[in-house]
């Protein structure tokens, strides 16, 4: 397999570049469209949003982006993130398969997200920037940046989405530890947040929504920069330090997945794992296969449609072609906080699209119940967004247990649970709900997709 993709890693065992997936797309990715005009945008058309470097990775199709060394100097303080043998899970299932996941639960703020924050502050400080905005779900995107920010002596003001800031009070204070600010999304500092306001006060809000708030302020004021923690190419990009380790580290081990598996909320833990492996396969290597676990009450990959939308509520981003549940949808509160956006990564959508993935939909309660059983197994608590890919890797295992199949499976154990504790109360207390969106309102969200005659 001489062709196949090499990855190479450093002495210390950190890549030495991000792997680029659009390298290997058998076909290419649709162009991303400007709001206004519908037509493809360029380069110079993102820029009140993102600094040069980030924006030429967001279009780049080259197959390797050097890392810059400050920046794995810093991924050095949690990287390489171990992978590890559920063992004891096996045992207890009584499967012959092998589970293996990754654990990007070390990192400072306790998932995978810093992987592409650290990066995503570099380049801005390098452009001279001071000042970054962003949006928050339930909060791990908002504490990787405000570390991020920390230790590049930025001014990180982060939206946080009103059900996430009332649910979870440590997270909020976390951000405030590394010196962010954070604000309850919708709020009343911008005009897009007084506008939905005005018409639903008691909005549990949306991603979508604070992504709206923190690009507006963002295109109003130069000094600010925008950064997002999923859902674009350069965070998928950022993210696949997690699948090249894992493929020198199964090496290691002596072992090869058969499965791979990731929860998806906008897709860059699932692409950060799953990516250089297909990129293997794309190469003439093996043929894996490759799960994208959603929740059932936010399905865009399963229930959405694949078109052009917006990324935020407001209608302020560009377009990008993705499965989505309609720019204007809002998920039911579910436990998953990171999990709760309306669309899917475009690069996510298009290997969906080209057969190079599956989905699954689960509700929450039956990730829980997983989630409580490879804690008391392996003593790691996962994040709800986490439990997904856990209910899904034991579901796989119990089918090789049925199929009499002595496959790997590995998965990607995003964060660990440390700050959601109230949900796991609750599910307890017998508290949580499996809920189901609103079947009228998912169907007003598509038929209010932009039209686009590319
Ligand atoms: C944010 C988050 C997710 C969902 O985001 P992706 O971009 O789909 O990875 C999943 N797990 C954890 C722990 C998160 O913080």
């Amino acid at each position: 397999m001489s062709e196949q993709v090499k990855f190479v890693l450093d002495e210390n065992h950190i890549p030495k570049a991000w792997y680029n997936l659009a390298a290997d797309f058998p076909k290419p990715l649709p162009p991303v469209l400007h709001p206004g005009t519908k037509q493809p945008v360029g380069p110079s058309d993102l820029e009140p949003l993102f600094p040069m470097e980030l924006i030429l990775q967001e279009v780049s199709t080259e197959r390797e982006i050097e890392i810059p060394q400050p920046i794995r100097d810093i991924y050095r303080m949690w990287r390489p993130s171990p992978l590890m043998r559920a063992r004891r899970l096996e045992q207890k299932l009584g499967t012959p398969a092998k589970i293996y996941f990754k654990n990007e639960g070390v990192s400072p703020a306790g998932s995978h997200k810093p992987n592409t924050a650290v990066a995503q502050a570099w380049y801005n400080k390098q452009a001279g920037v001071k000042r970054l905005s962003t949006e928050t779900g339930a909060g791990q995107w908002g504490a990787s940046l405000a570390f991020a920010g920390a230790l590049f002596d930025m001014d990180v003001t982060v939206f946080q989405v009103r059900v996430s800031y009332d649910q979870k009070p440590y997270r909020r204070a976390l951000m405030e530890t590394y010196g962010a600010r954070c604000i309850p999304s919708p709020s009343n500092e911008t005009e897009a947040g007084r506008a939905i306001l005005k018409e639903r006060p008691d909005t549990p809000g949306s991603l979508g929504i604070a992504i709206s708030e923190a690009v507006e302020i963002a295109v109003k004021d130069r000094e600010v920069k925008y950064c997002l923690g999923s859902v674009l190419n350069h965070v998928m990009l950022h993210q696949t330090i997690i699948g090249q380790e894992a493929i020198e580290q199964c090496a290691m081990a002596g072992d090869d997945p058969d499965v791979i598996i990731g929860c998806t909320g906008g897709g860059s833990n699932f692409a950060g794992l799953a990516f250089p492996f297909i990129g293997l396969g794309l190469r003439g290597g093996k043929k894996r296969r490759i799960v994208a676990v959603e929740p059932a009450a936010c399905p865009s990959l399963t229930r959405g449609l694949y078109a052009y939308d917006f990324g935020d509520t407001s209608h302020l981003t560009p377009l990008v072609k993705m499965h989505t549940l309609g720019s204007t949808f809002i998920p039911p509160g579910f436990h998953a906080g990171g999990l709760r956006y309306h669309g899917m990564a475009p690069m996510v959508s298009h290997a969906y699209q080209l057969g190079l993935i599956e989905a699954k939909a689960y509700h929450q309660k039956a990730c829980f119940e997983a989630g409580v059983e490879f804690t008391r197994c392996e003593g790691i608590v996962p994040a709800p967004e986490a439990t997904h890919a856990v209910r899904c890797a034991i579901d796989e295992a119990l089918r090789c247990k049925a199929e009499g199949k002595a496959e790997t499976i590995l998965f990607n154990l995003s964060g660990h649970g440390h700050f959601d504790m109230q949900a796991y109360i609750n599910y307890y207390d017998g508290k949580l709900v499996d809920q189901d969106y609103d079947e009228r309102e998912l169907a007003m969200a598509l038929a209010g997709l932009p039209s686009v005659a590319i």
